[in-house]
């Protein structure tokens, strides 16, 4: 293998042989393999303190990250052909859990292709890099793609704000294929919602938590729900779907809101549902003091929890928020709360609620565990990978 050796301190290689695949910067040996000698996104062997190559990955000598594992032994290139078996093996994963093409097809590390997801809808494809490494391969990522799943499109949707840290700029780009002419249409358990892949909110869709919502099916037969940050409608047009009578949607993007009312209207439920463009903390309130009572409440906010150190302040605004929920839930109503932190373990925010339910004098029942689907593997060895955490309860008056 041609590629420069990036050589690890003595017992570095653990956490690697374990099964993790990022090094951080001060557990390189910096005297045998200076970091400054490798440009961002430079391929690399990476070796134990004897030399030992342990596998072939990409370097980012700015980041503290400073380099990831893709390919553990020196036999395969980081190149064309590598991407394409990756994405072989991502595929089948998901020809298996999905009976239509609308999945997260590529998760970075946990598909053996760290820095890179992959979105699909249908024929359409919206990829995001967010190391310098896969921002390098791109080429090669597009051409596989297209030898792979020949797609209509491939968008780049490289505007999220963690590139910032391997100083990698924000911009969306066509990939490959005809410029759009129509909007981008994600099916999920026989709806059809109308996203934006250059405009919209992450790649365009939450695929995670298609799963999760399935469990309103037994919830919502002539039920009123509310969606807090409800983006396009996911989990409110999936229970007017399961016979919801009244759904209110709520979202601060006033995008969001009106493609909620054309996606209600697209799948005949305009009569059911109505779209608020709100900051959530507000109309909850606005919503206590009306005296506002729903059966069904769900909570799927933006992480409040971005770094660490945000932990404390981020445990108080999911207690806040959760008790709003609980305050405009009917008797014997049923909370639906999630948290898309990493930093916010689960039981952090299970805490949160039930100190919130014990402050209001509610008792609460968990009834489902929530957890990203599994078009979003968890990597054992990569506790980053497992992000999303939710809870499906029910809330009474204290027993
Ligand atoms: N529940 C959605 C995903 C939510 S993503 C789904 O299942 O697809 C988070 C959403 O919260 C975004 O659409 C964002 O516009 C919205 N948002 C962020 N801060 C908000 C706030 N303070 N009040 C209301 N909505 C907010």
């Amino acid at each position: 293998m041609a590629y420069p050796a990036l050589v690890l301190k003595r017992g570095e290689e653990a956490r690697l042989r374990a099964g993790h695949l990022w090094v951080f910067s001060n557990e390189v040996d910096v005297t045998r393999s200076p970091l400054s000698a490798f440009a961002p996104g430079d391929p690399c062997v990476i070796a134990d303190h004897r030399g030992k190559p342990i596998g072939v990955g990409y370097v980012n000598p700015n980041s503290l990250i400073c380099a990831r594992l893709v390919q553990r032994g020196i036999a395969h290139a980081l190149d064309r052909s590598l991407i394409v078996h990756r994405l072989k093996v991502a595929l089948s994963l998901r020809e298996r859990l999905f009976d239509e093409p609308w999945y997260r097809l590529v998760y970075g590390e946990s598909d053996g292709l760290p820095g890179l997801t992959i979105d699909r809808f249908g024929d359409v494809l919206v990829a995001q890099t967010t190391t310098a490494g896969m921002e390098r391969l791109k080429d090669e990522i597009t051409a596989a793609v297209v030898k792979v799943l020949a797609p209509r499109q491939l968008w780049w949707k490289n505007d999220a704000g963690i590139r910032a840290m391997e100083h990698l700029p924000e911009y969306v780009d066509l990939g490959h294929g005809e410029p759009a002419t129509q909007a981008l249409l994600v099916r999920e358990a026989g709806l059809e919602f109308e996203c934006d892949p250059v405009g919209g909110q992450k790649t365009g869709w939450f695929y995670d938590q298609r799963f999760n919502r399935d469990h309103l099916a037994k919830l919502c037969t002539g039920k009123r729900v509310l969606d807090m940050f409800s983006y396009l409608g996911g989990w409110g047009l999936r229970a007017a779907a399961y016979g919801a009578r009244e759904i209110v949607c709520v979202d601060a993007s006033q995008d969001a809101v009106d493609a909620i009312s054309r996606n209600a209207a697209r799948n005949g439920f305009s009569d059911r549902v109505t779209a608020v463009r709100a900051d959530a903390f507000d109309h909850l309130k606005a919503l206590r003091e009306q005296r506002e009572h729903f059966d069904i409440v769900v909570l799927d906010p933006p992480a409040f929890v971005k770094r660490k150190k945000d932990l404390a302040e981020g445990r108080i605004a999911y207690r806040r928020l959760n008790e709003l929920g609980m305050q405009v839930l009917a008797r014997d109503g049923i909370l639906v709360t999630c948290s898309c932190s990493w930093h916010m373990p689960r039981v952090v925010l299970l805490d949160a609620v039930q100190q919130g339910a014990r402050h209001l004098d509610r008792q609460v029942q968990l009834l489902f565990p929530l957890h990203q689907g599994p078009d979003h593997p968890v990597h054992p060895a990569i506790p980053e990978t497992d992000y999303l955490k939710g809870f499906i309860l029910r809330v009474l008056p204290a027993a």
